[in-house]
Formats: C-alpha cells, sequence, structure tokens
C-alpha cells in the first residue's frame, strides 16, 4: 500500500533526508491518498501534467518540477512552483528570474548536474556550471535563489559507477558551497527508487522516489 510505502520510507532516511514524492504517471486518486497521509513536497517531470495535477489536488502541496524545462513554458508554472530542480542554462535562469519577478515572488532553483554516463540526460557540467556562477548575468538575478544540486546516476545495476557519480556531484557541492554561497545553498537532490541508500550514504539530504511507493 502506497499509504504504508511512504511513512516507511520516511522512518528509514529519517528528519535529516527530505522526501520528494515523484508522482508522474499516477493517477489524481494515488496523489491524494499519498498526500492523505500528511505529505505535502510532491515532483513532476513534464509541464502539462503539472499544471492538471495542481487544478485537481489541494492548495497546500508543494510542487517540485523535475524534469527538462523549455523556456517558453516557464510562464505557466512561475506563479506557484516551490522548486525548480532542473535548472540546465543561463538562459532558463534568466526566463525563470523574468517570470518569477512578473509574479513578485522568489523561485527556488536547482542546478541539474550532468554526472551520467546516459546521453539522453540533461544537465550542467562542472565547468558550465562555475562559468554560470561568475558570470555578471547571473549575480544580477534577484529573483532566484539556487539552494542546491540535482542529480541523476547512470540507469545501471553497476553500484559502483552510481558510488562514483554521486561522489563527485557530493564535492562539487561541497566546491561550489564554499566558493559562490551560504547556508541557503543546502540542498543535495540525489537518489530514486533504485538508488536512494547510495545517494543518502553519499550526502543526499533530498530524494525523489516514485516507482517503489506507487509500486
Ligand atoms: C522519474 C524520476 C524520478 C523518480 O524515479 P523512480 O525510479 O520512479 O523513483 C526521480 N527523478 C527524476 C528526475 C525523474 O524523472
Amino acid at each position: 500500500m502506497l499509504e504504508q510505502n511512504i511513512i516507511a520510507l520516511k522512518q528509514e532516511i529519517g528528519q535529516n533526508v527530505q522526501l520528494i514524492v515523484v508522482s508522474k504517471y499516477r493517477s489524481i486518486e494515488e496523489i491524494q491518498r499519498a498526500y492523505n497521509t500528511g505529505h505535502r513536497e510532491f515532483a513532476e517531470n513534464r509541464v502539462q501534467a503539472l499544471l492538471e495535477r495542481k487544478e485537481a489536488l489541494p492548495n497546500d502541496i508543494q510542487w517540485h518540477l523535475i524534469g527538462h524545462l523549455q523556456t517558453n513554458k516557464v510562464k505557466y508554472i512561475a506563479p506557484f512552483i516551490q522548486c525548480i530542480q532542473s535548472v540546465d542554462s543561463l538562459k532558463l535562469l534568466k526566463e525563470i528570474n523574468q517570470q518569477a519577478m512578473k509574479n513578485n515572488r522568489v523561485i527556488e532553483c536547482l542546478l541539474q548536474i550532468y554526472i551520467s554516463h546516459d546521453e539522453t540526460k540533461f544537465g550542467l557540467n562542472r565547468e558550465e556550471c562555475i562559468q554560470l556562477l561568475e558570470s555578471d548575468a547571473f549575480k544580477s538575478l534577484e529573483y532566484v535563489k539556487i539552494t542546491g544540486l540535482m542529480g541523476m546516476a547512470t540507469f545501471t545495476e553497476d553500484q559502483s559507477l552510481i558510488r562514483s557519480e554521486f561522489e563527485s556531484i557530493k564535492s562539487l557541492f561541497d566546491e561550489l558551497k564554499e566558493k559562490y554561497f551560504d547556508n541557503a545553498f543546502r540542498n543535495l537532490s540525489i537518489g530514486m527508487s533504485s538508488d536512494y541508500k547510495i545517494a543518502i550514504e553519499c550526502g543526499s539530504n533530498m530524494i525523489r522516489v516514485g516507482s517503489s511507493i506507487f509500486q
């Protein structure tokens, strides 16, 4: 039962790791059941599905976007989105800033880092990330707040490869935090159903879990 899965998973990960329930592909009824356990943080990977679900579900859900975001779609989610975890370019960040300003709010963002060997995945590498953070254009953005990093490991059975990818993003996280940020840079969003245990061992404090909850 999904209710028991959520409660058991929260007990397992403890207070210091935040669970984001990935509700993509699930029915409104299933998401409502998850909500009824007291859970409030949910994530979708597509804007259209996110908008439909937001409309159909309670207003106090904190929605995260975890899928690739096109600049022309930012305006639809800017009024309400809690956190955009999939920021992978300065161009996108500028548009989020623009739309956040129009809505008179500051939008939390995570930079998505490319750590895997899967070519289909999105994200910045270390150099691109540093270039972004050092640019004058970035420094002038007042309506976005970078609160951490997000990454996805390679889809593989090879646990040591997954571990080495998570260790690489953790070390980048520590480096960036020291060089560019203060304590508001606090979220390391790594770990999904198949690899959250390894992620937590590598320093994750935000896991994004879908299939193992709703199985
Ligand atoms: C689907 C998805 C998840 C959750 O994956 P599960 O294997 O269902 O737990 C996490 N992060 C991202 C970016 C996803 O697209």
